[in-house]
């Protein structure tokens, strides 16, 4: 079996996601929340309190309103929640770029939520419920989460564990390939997920009309979005406003 560590080619993972596409149906929140074993809210959840690693914001443009999900950015310089973290329960990996989180780790200071431009962290105010028998559909790839956690986007990184066991047992060289929930169950294939090692992806990521949020911050994040719309780029800068829509 192949290894983490130095016969492990790293990869770069960020996502390229296409405002111009997405028509905001939510199928990418349902497969993360499936995927990831968010469970549904409970009936004294609210807004503030509910639990979701992916959210489609609605933006008012003036004119044809749009659309753009918002996730963990991935932030690689720096990275703001693991920087504040007292437990080590942020960690950066060096070999997929991943910030992911250890919930086993997680002492519930939520230092790390204040510490996040981008709002992309929650809390785990109860432990989890599901309707009865949804238990049995869990994901058995990823961890369940308890009250007084933290939690959010991993790129979905339990697929990316079992990406790199087959190429591990098929003798695959070279970074892992594998694709997140959410790009998987768009059905207008507005989020594309690559490697930023890869030249081609690399560039898609840089071509005009190309923007990543918060971007002066210097947080570096792996999530670029792309419009033709210079209206819906610009309905993005009041990125606090978005949040709150
Ligand atoms: S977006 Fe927030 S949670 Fe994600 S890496 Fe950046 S600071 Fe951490
Ligand atoms: S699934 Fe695709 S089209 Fe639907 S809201 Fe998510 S990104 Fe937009």
């Amino acid at each position: 079996m192949r290894k983490l560590g130095a016969e492990t080619k790293t990869a770069r993972y960020a996502m390229l996601i296409d405002l111009d596409r997405c028509n905001g149906c939510g199928a990418c929140m349902v497969a993360c929340a499936v995927e990831n074993n968010v469970p549904p809210p409970q009936a004294s959840a609210t807004p503030r309190t509910g639990l979701n690693w992916l959210r489609v914001f609605r933006l008012k443009t003036g004119g044809r309103d749009a659309f753009i999900p918002v996730m963990c950015m991935q932030c690689e310089d720096e990275t703001p929640c693991q920087s504040v973290c007292p437990q080590k329960a942020v960690e950066f990996d060096p070999v997929t770029g991943i910030v992911g989180q250890i919930p086993e780790r997680c002492l519930g200071c939520r230092y790390c939520m204040a510490a996040c431009p981008y709002q992309a962290r929650v809390f785990n105010w109860r432990d989890p419920q599901w309707p009865a028998g949804m238990e049995k559909a869990l994901n058995p790839r990823v961890s369940v989460r308890q009250r007084g956690t933290v939690e959010k986007c991993n790129f979905c990184h339990g697929r990316w564990q079992a990406a790199l066991e087959k190429a591990a047992h098929d003798g695959e060289e070279g970074p892992v390939h594998y694709t997140p929930a959410c790009a998987e169950a768009c059905p207008a294939q507005a989020i594309r997920f690559g490697d930023l090692n890869d030249e081609e992806f690399a560039a898609a990521c840089h071509e005009q009309g190309v923007f990543r949020l918060l971007d002066t911050l210097g947080t570096g994040p792996k999530v670029f979005y792309r419009t033709s719309r210079a209206e819906v780029r610009e309905a993005t800068r009041g990125f606090g406003e978005v949040r709150r829509g």
